[in-house]
C-alpha cells in the first residue's frame, strides 16, 4: 500500500519498509540505522539534541502539527537520576482514513525504537511506552520483536552504549476506543483507569503519566528523529518543499486508482498526491470534495484539488492538514451519507465524559439519518447548524473529539447545501444520476 519516490534518500521513513519482513538490527544498521543514536550518545547533551530537533522544524505528525522541539523544551530539565520522566509513542491510529503509522510499525519498527531512545535521552526519560492501536496485531508482534532485538544488541536497558543513560521500553496495546488516542485519555488508560481526557493545562510535558513529566508524540514524529540526528538540520530542511522540515507520509482513500500511503516532501501539492501518486480518480468518477487529513478535518471542494499540503495552507482555506491522509468524496457518492457515516463513528466513540459531546453527537447523527432517509424537514438543517455552533468550538468540551466531529459537518452543510435542501424537500439523500452529473 505504499508508493514513494525512487531515491531512498528522499524518503527516509519508508526507505527500509518495502520488504517482506521488517529489518532486523543488522539490516537496519547496514541501512544507516542507529547512526543517529550513536552520534547522540557519543557526546551531545540533552539540550543540544532538543536544539537540533527544534531547528530542524519537525512538527508533530499526529494531526495537530505542534513543534516537536518546543514540546520537548517544556519538560523540566532534571536528569533521569534526579526525576522520573516518561516518553510515550501514540500509535493508537484510529482516525478514519488514516493508516500511515501502521506502515511504520509493521515495516520498520526499529526506526521507531531508535527515535524513542534518542527522544528519551533528550528529555531524560527512563521509561517509554509504545501505545498501539488494539487491532494492529502484526505491528504489535513486530514491535515486541524489535524491542527484544534492540535490547539484546545493547540499545535498550542500562548504560546504553556505555553512555551512562538507561532506558526501558514496553509495547502496550490500546483497549480499542478512539478516545484512547487523545493524549491525556491515553495517559489515563495507561494508569489503568477509564480513558477519560484531562483538562490541559497542565500539559503532559509538565504533569503526565502518574503526574510525572511525559512527552507524547506520534509514531511518525518519533520515526523522523533518527534521520535528523544522523544527517543534520540542513539535510532535513532540504527534504521539505515548505518552511517546515522533512517529508510527510501523505495518503489517499476513496475512489482513486491507487489509494495508499506516499512519502513526499512536506508541502507537496494535493495535485501531485492525487494525480501522480494515486493515479487520479477511477474511471467514471470525478472529485467533488475531500477531507485533507482524516475525518476530523473540514471538507475542501474540488477547486482546492491542487492545494499545498503544508500546515498553514489548508488552514487558510478553512480546513487543516490533520494527519495528511485525504479522504475523497466523488460525484457519485452522497455527501449526506458520508457525513452521516462519519458522525455515526464520532457519536459511537464519544467517551461520554462531557455532555455536549455525549448527547450532542448522537442527536446530530439522528438528524442526519432523518434527512438522509427522507424524514427530515428544513428545520433540521437549522438544528444541525445550531449543533455546530453549540458543540463545535474548542473549549466547550475537555478534548478535541467534539470539535473534530463537527468539522466535516459544519463544512459539509456549507459546501453541500443544495444536497441538504433537496433532501429535506422530499426523497432524502439521492445520489446524482448520470445525466445530472454530466450537466
Ligand atoms: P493539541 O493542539 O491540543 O495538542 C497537540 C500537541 O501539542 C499535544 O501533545 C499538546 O500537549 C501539545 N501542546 C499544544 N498546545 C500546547 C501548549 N500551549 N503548551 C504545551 N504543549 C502544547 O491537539 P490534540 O488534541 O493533541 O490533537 C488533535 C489532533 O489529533 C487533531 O488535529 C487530529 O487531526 C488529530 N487526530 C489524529 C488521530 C490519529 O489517529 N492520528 C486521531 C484523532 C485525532
Amino acid at each position: 500500500m505504499s508508493y514513494t519516490a525512487k531515491d531512498p534518500e528522499k524518503r527516509p521513513l519508508l526507505a527500509l519498509v518495502d520488504q517482506a519482513d521488517p529489518p532486523d538490527v543488522a539490516t537496519y544498521e547496514r541501512g544507516g540505522g542507529f547512526r543517529g543514536l550513536r552520534r547522540v550518545l557519543s557526546g551531545l547533551s540533552p539540550a543540544e539534541v532538543i536544539d537540533e530537533v527544534t531547528k530542524s522544524k519537525l512538527r508533530g505528525r499526529g494531526g495537530a502539527g505542534f513543534s516537536t522541539g518546543m514540546k520537548w523544551s517544556f519538560v523540566p530539565k532534571e536528569s533521569q537520576k534526579e526525576r522520573k520522566k516518561y516518553i510515550v509513542a501514540n500509535g493508537d491510529e484510529m482516525e478514519p482514513g488514516t493508516f500511515k503509522d501502521r506502515l511504520l510499525v509493521e515495516g520498520n519498527p526499529l526506526q521507531l525504537v531508535e527515535g524513542m531512545i534518542i527522544s528519551a535521552y533528550a528529555i531524560q526519560a527512563s521509561h517509554g511506552v509504545i501505545f498501539l492501536r488494539g487491532e494492529y496485531h502484526l505491528g504489535l508482534e513486530r514491535l515486541k520483536i524489535a524491542v527484544e532485538q534492540a535490547k539484546a544488541a545493547g540499545f535498550l536497558g542500562e548504560n546504553i552504549l556505555g553512555s551512562g543513560f538507561d532506558f526501558e521500553l514496553i509495547v502496550h496495546p490500546s483497549g480499542g476506543r478512539y478516545i484512547c488516542g487523545e493524549e491525556t485519555a491515553l495517559l489515563t488508560a495507561l494508569e489503568g483507569r477509564r480513558a477519560n481526557p484531562r483538562t490541559k493545562p497542565p500539559f503532559p510535558q509538565v504533569s503526565g503519566l502518574w503526574g510525572a513529566p511525559t512527552v507524547v508524540n506520534n509514531i511518525e514524529t518519533f520515526s523522523n528523529i533518527p534521520h535528523i540526528m544522523a544527517n543534520g538540520i540542513d539535510w532535513y530542511l532540504g527534504l521539505s518543499a515548505c518552511g517546515d522540515g522533512g517529508t510527510k507520509l501523505y495518503g489517499v482513500s476513496g475512489r482513486a486508482k491507487r489509494p495508499g500511503v506516499y512519502e513526499l516532501p512536506l508541502g507537496t501539492r494535493m495535485g501531485i498526491l492525487l494525480e501522480e501518486c494515486a493515479g487520479g480518480m477511477q474511471d467514471g468518477y470525478r472529485l467533488r470534495a475531500f477531507l485533507p487529513g482524516g475525518a476530523s478535518t473540514a471538507f475542501l471542494g474540488a477547486e482546492h484539488a491542487d492545494i499545498v499540503l503544508d500546515y498553514p495552507t489548508p488552514e487558510k482555506a478553512g480546513s487543516r492538514l490533520g494527519t495528511g491522509l485525504a479522504i475523497l468524496l466523488d460525484d457519485r457518492a452522497s455527501p449526506i451519507g458520508m457525513i452521516r457515516n462519519l458522525e455515526h463513528f464520532f457519536a459511537q466513540e464519544s467517551c461520554g465524559w462531557c455532555t455536549p459531546c455525549r448527547d450532542g453527537l448522537p442527536w446530530v447523527e439522528k438528524l442526519l439519518i432523518d434527512i438522509e432517509e427522507g424524514r427530515g424537514g428544513p428545520d433540521d438543517i437549522l438544528r444541525l447548524q445550531d449543533a455546530c455552533r453549540l458543540i463545535g468550538p474548542m473549549g466547550r468540551t475537555f478534548c478535541a473529539h467534539a470539535p473534530g466531529a463537527i468539522a466535516p459537518l459544519e463544512s459539509g452543510l456549507r459546501l453541500f447545501r443544495e444536497d441538504f435542501e433537496r433532501a429535506v424537500q422530499g426523497g432524502g439523500a439521492v445520489v446524482p444520476s448520470a445525466q445530472e452529473r454530466a450537466a
